[in-house]
């Protein structure tokens, strides 16, 4: 029997690189499939519909909700964004391990919706390390930086809720972090109960007809 993949939820402040992280993981790695999810905001320049999101309608969005096809979803500044459950559902049952890149309620959710889901949040090393990434983009204005970075202070007091944190000191590093904590979470004994179940019936029965 193929055992079933691991659901990755990987979340960060902006500028962590959590986003070149996910990318990396599914270039070197046959294991990792990502998640595109829908939302509902409009496609920034050089984004495509099904690959960087599905974008869809509001109305699309909530026949979505209604007929329960979405793994979580969340409103976040005035968008919805959600995972689609169907494509995770097969994937895990394939084996792959499936990365969700989403915000921290979202994150919550997932981990409702599927106890054994893995959450790990990544950061640069310092808060300054923070607003240098961001400013380092030239894309933001001030404005939208300082938002970013409130918006960090908020995440930042639900880091201890995530299972694992990543240090974004080093790309190459957080990379291969990230990865080994993936495979070492196959090894909880959450995710091995049925394996400990059918130990716990053989001593049985081992000992029955002793
Ligand atoms: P952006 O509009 O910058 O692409 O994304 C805004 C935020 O929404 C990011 O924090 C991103 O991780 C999060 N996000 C993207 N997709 C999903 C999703 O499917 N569900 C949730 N809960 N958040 C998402």
């Amino acid at each position: 029997m193929k055992n079933k993949g691991v659901l990755i939820v990987i979340s960060g402040f902006a500028g962590s690189g959590k986003g070149t992280i996910t990318k990396e993981l599914i270039k070197r790695y046959d294991n990792y499939r990502v998640s595109v999810s829908a939302t509902t905001r409009k496609p920034r320049p050089m984004e495509e519909n099904g690959k960087d999101y599905f974008f869809v309608s509001r109305e699309e969005f909530e026949r979505m909700i209604r007929e329960n096809e979405l793994l979580e979803y969340t409103e976040y500044v005035g968008n919805y964004y959600g995972t689609p459950k169907k494509y995770v559902e097969k994937m895990l049952n394939e084996g792959k391990d499936v990365i969700l890149e989403i915000e921290y309620i979202g994150a919550f959710n997932a981990k409702k919706a599927f106890n054994e889901a893995v959450l790990i949040f990544v950061t640069p090393p310092s808060v300054n390390e923070v607003y240098l990434r961001l400013k380092g983009r030239n894309t933001e204005s001030e404005e939208v930086i300082l938002k970013r970075i409130k918006r960090g202070q908020e995440e930042a007091a639900i880091i201890d809720k995530y299972d694992y944190v990543i240090v974004n000191d080093d790309i190459e590093t957080a990379i291969e972090d990230i990865h080994n904590t993936i495979k070492c979470s196959k090894f909880s004994s959450v995710r091995n109960g049925e394996f400990v179940a059918k130990l716990k019936n053989e001593f049985d029965e081992f000992l029955k007809n002793y």
